[in-house]
């Protein structure tokens, strides 16, 4: 498995990339700031957590945008059930997703190195 597809599985299973056995968060909404197996650095600032949150954003608009360019174009789905549908989608998925998307916020600072950089 190449280095990319390792560290985005593991941030999907929550865990560390770099040594896949930490777990990135210590509980439901506190991420840790480094790794308790291999001291790799999660969040440097406090500020990064900007990353997740536009990970989130964008995989959520994607799904509304799609399924509901899909429905509302090919199915004769009464608008206002999809709609519905689409804004409680809206709501619930990123609740949902916050820890995934910190995670791959997290795996995408170390396939870049920026969590190893110092300022
Ligand atoms: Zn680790």
């Amino acid at each position: 498995m190449s280095r990319v597809l390792r560290a985005l599985f593991d941030a999907l299973r929550l865990r560390c990339p770099q040594c896949h056995r930490g777990a990135v968060f210590a509980s439901p909404f506190k991420i840790r700031t480094q790794c308790p197996v291999c001291d790799l650095v999660f969040e440097r600032a406090s500020g990064e957590m900007t990353g997740g949150m536009v990970i989130n954003l964008v995989v959520t608009e994607l799904i509304v945008v799609v399924v509901g360019s899909v429905y509302a174009l090919f199915t004769t789905v009464p608008l206002l059930p999809l709609l519905t549908t689409l804004i409680i989608f809206a709501i619930v998925f990123p609740i949902l997703f916050y820890h995934p998307a910190r995670s791959l916020w997290v795996a995408i600072l170390y396939l870049t190195k920026a969590n190893t950089e110092t300022d």
